[in-house]
């Protein structure tokens, strides 16, 4: 980022397919880069593109190539020809990734503009506190991930996590954790247990790992005993898969 531009993947339209806003339609702005490497991770890659992809109409893909970096005035021009297209159609704005806040710099200079146009909410995998606490004035809501070591292969998060999600707690906050055949019950319960110890009633996602063909990753079964042990410590655990997939969204 530099002189109020930034690499930016995508700028598009499109129903939110996870989590407590699944089915809504929303703008995602997707940043390149992220700090972690999932075992499940869908949208990874190493360089940053030459090119941002913008839809110039919102959901029909009609995507414009813009050179990186691209200048903020260009998204938020882009967003309020949408908002004067298709009035109110749009819940929020997301913003999302890759990690979104690496670029922590970028978004504290950018979300007051783009919140202007539409609410902000920062998908992210609760792990970047401080950047966390620099812009969290500026988020009316975050879709946070606790990475659990038997879906993300990733190890050694748990206290990253429960700092995060104590600043997150600020606005309003929804935890999201993956998981699959091979998740373990001490995993379900130790999320549980930090997030009670935050707010029991924080809405808890466990999202089913999506298999190749787009089914979930987990007997049924296995699916009801996780959300009755998160369940023993949270008012409000759900069981929601990824659904865009199976939608054909983007
Ligand atoms: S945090 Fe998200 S973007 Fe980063 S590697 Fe994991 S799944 Fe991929």
């Amino acid at each position: 980022m530099n002189n109020g531009s930034a690499s930016i993947v995508e700028l598009f339209s499109s129903i939110q397919g996870e989590g407590v806003l699944v089915g809504l339609r929303q703008a995602f702005l997707r940043f390149h880069g992220c700090n972690l490497a999932c075992e499940y991770c869908d949208t990874r890659s190493d360089e940053p593109p030459e090119e941002a992809l913008l839809e110039e109409t919102p959901g029909r893909q009609d995507f414009l190539r813009e050179r990186n970096p691209v200048p903020l005035e260009r998204v938020a021009r882009l967003l309020q020809l949408w908002e004067s297209a298709l009035p109110g159609i749009h819940h929020s704005l997301s913003i999302t990734g890759g990690e979104p806040l690496i670029n922590h710099r970028c978004l504290q200079e950018w979300l007051p503009e783009l919140r202007a146009i539409l609410p902000v909410y920062l998908e992210t995998n609760g792990i970047l506190h401080h950047a966390l606490s620099e812009v969290i004035p500026h988020l009316d809501y975050i879709s946070m991930d606790i990475k659990l070591p038997s879906s993300s292969g990733c190890t050694g998060l748990w206290e990253e996590h429960r700092r995060f999600l104590k600043i997150a707690a600020r606005t309003t906050v929804f935890v999201k954790a993956v998981v699959s055949a091979e998740t373990e019950d001490w995993e379900i319960l130790r999320t549980a247990e930090m997030i009670a110890e935050v707010n029991p009633r924080i809405t808890c996602i466990l999202q089913p790992v999506t298999r190749a063909d787009g089914t979930p990753g987990i007997a049924p079964i296995r699916a009801l005993e996780m959300q009755e042990m998160a369940g023993r410590c949270l008012t409000d655990v759900r069981v929601i898969p990824q659904t865009h997939k199976f939608m054909g969204q983007l």
